[in-house]
Parts: structure tokens; sequence; C-alpha cells
């Protein structure tokens, strides 16, 4: 993805408040490896229970305030994240809603879904078996799932900033 700055996350978040934008501590900018991400994605330490969520949707920079279910998944069964489609250990996995651009999200509107829970799905793709014969191109492989997840993300804010 293209680089965000400092200036692009706190003006492109959709669903929160002036003031809740204000308080959202953003990560280290510098350390981000830009060209291996389909979108920017942090927990917030001091409200563990919150997360972010930041990408390029054309040229504008769109972000997401998400809430994690305090709810655990049961443990030891398998579950998928919806951005990433990478199935993994249910406890790796968190059903994060986000309130609804504008009114609706006022009035209590969300969207919920699955995400890995360190909202690093950009990590986790690129993760691949060994190049092997009779095994798909590992560098193909990856440039398949990083248009599947940059499509699914895309997907998910837009739904977010529907009018419902
Ligand atoms: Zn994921």
């Amino acid at each position: 993805m293209k680089a965000l700055s400092e200036d692009d996350i706190r003006s492109s978040f959709v669903n929160a408040t002036h003031g809740e934008i204000q308080r959202i501590p953003l990560p280290g900018l510098h350390e981000v490896i830009w060209q291996d991400r389909e979108y920017l994605g942090w927990r917030d330490h001091g409200a563990p229970l919150r997360g972010y969520l930041v990408h390029w949707a054309e040229d504008l920079p769109v972000g997401v305030v998400l809430r994690a279910s305090g709810v655990r998944m049961r443990s030891g069964i398998s579950a998928m994240c919806s951005l990433c489609r990478t199935p993994q250990p249910s406890d790796q996995v968190t059903m994060f809603s986000a309130a609804r651009a504008g009114r609706a999200g006022r009035e209590g509107n969300t969207v919920g879904t699955y995400i890995c829970s360190d909202l690093a799905c950009s990590i986790i793709i690129r993760i691949t078996p060994p190049k092997l014969p009779m095994q798909p191109d590992p560098a193909e492989l990856v440039a398949r799932r990083s248009a599947g997840l940059l499509q699914r993300v895309n997907g998910f804010t837009a739904d977010i900033m529907r009018p419902a």
C-alpha cells in the first residue's frame, strides 16, 4: 500500500467523533513496511477492546474504529478471518464490530465481522509453504491472497459507510 502519514490517518476515520479521533494512539509509522501491506491495523494498548484499520480506497484513506467482542470463541476449534480468509486457531480470530458512519452509527447500528485478533492479515497471508514442484508458486499465492484481502477490506469499509 501507499504510505500513510499521521495526518492521513487522523483524517481518515469515518465512524468516530472528533474527540475520539484525537485520542487514538498511532502506531510507529517509521517501522511499517508499506509495500508488504494491504491495510494498516493495530490494537489500542490503552483500551484493549479497541482496534483500528486504515486502508486506501482509491486515493482516499479510509479508517474505521473497531470494537472487539469481549466474548472469547471456544478454544480448540478453528476459525477463519473474513478479510484474509486464513484458517487459524479460534483464539487468534476475534469478532469485531464497527459503528456505521454517520447517523446510523450514532443510533447504535454496527457492522460485525471476524478478523485476525492482531489485525495483521498482511503478515499472515505472506507466510507460504516452501517452493515445491506441483505446488503453486509462493509469489503467485501471495499475490492472489493480497488481491482477495484488498477486495474484502474495501467491501468491509464500504459497508460501514453505506447509508443504512
Ligand atoms: Zn486476517
